[in-house]
């Protein structure tokens, strides 16, 4: 697992985007992994930066959501389509026949899917207060494949205040498994703000184990956790891990 820590929301942010446009320019057919939340809004506000300057191309990607709310439809604005065509698809050049969120009962085919187009190139990940990633809630299998899940106490509380007073709070959401997840051949976790402290330090130098899902990503051999200070602050290798991240920039100037 890389940890990169940077100093701002805005630091993490720009080091998805930048992460995105080198993939897209060494593989133009890129397939994404994308995901809604708080936390992505900063990477997609830059993602349509570069594309208004020229300096991306979604032309030929596909893109994959990880997951999606049962029993909203796609037009009503609580929706994650909704969320995705106002934050990024409606801004760059990409046709919704080639953006995909999950469907109800549509697990194995949104798979195959995936697999169809060679399967997802960076995947990028949000992580929930209670260590979730993408829906995939505390004891979720990790073997486990694009299905429903019940959405815990602790993720509706943190998402409550999104929705309004008279508007109905989906209490099921379709997700990519954790085991889809993995099959990603990179994955940007992306997290800030002290609320994420505890579940990054689970994921992160906790035991492998459902009880926080994103503790799976150490089985991943390209996986990273791009945190701002404090989402770090509980990590006790912090030392290392910027240790590590400056060699690696010394290490990729060297080679310019
Ligand atoms: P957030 O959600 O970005 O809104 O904190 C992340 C998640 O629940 O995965």
């Amino acid at each position: 697992m890389e940890v990169v820590i940077l100093d701002s929301p805005d630091a993490v942010a720009e080091y998805a985007a930048a992460t995105i446009r080198s993939q897209l320019q060494t593989k133009p057919d890129s397939t994404l992994g994308l995901a809604t939340g708080n936390t992505p809004l900063l990477l997609y506000r830059k993602l349509v930066g570069l594309y208004e300057q020229g300096q991306i191309d979604f032309s030929r990607v596909h893109t994959f959501n990880l997951d999606e709310y049962v029993g909203i439809s796609p037009n009503n604005p609580q929706s994650y389509r909704s969320y995705m065509q106002r934050e990024l698809f409606d801004h760059v050049n990409i046709e919704s026949t080639r953006t995909h969120l999950p469907l109800l009962d549509s697990g194995q085919e949104y798979e195959a899917l995936i697999d169809g187009l060679g399967g997802i190139d960076v995947q990028v990940l949000g992580i929930g207060e209670n260590g979730h990633i993408g829906f995939n809630e505390p004891t979720s299998s990790l073997g486990s494949r694009t299905r429903v899940k019940t959405l815990t106490k602790s993720t509706l509380d943190a998402n409550r205040s999104l929705f309004g007073e008279n508007e109905r709070q989906p209490e099921l959401a379709v997700t990519m498994g954790i085991a889809t997840i993995l099959q990603s051949r990179r994955i940007l976790l992306l997290a800030t703000g002290f609320k994420k402290a505890q579940a990054i330090r689970n994921a992160v130098e906790g035991p492998l184990a459902a009880m926080c899902p994103a503790s799976a990503l150490q089985l991943h051999a390209k996986s990273t956790i791009v945190l701002d200070e404090e989402a770090a602050s509980r990590l006790d290798q912090t030392d290392y891990y910027k240790w590590v991240h400056k060699q690696k920039m010394a290490l990729s100037v060297a080679a310019v």
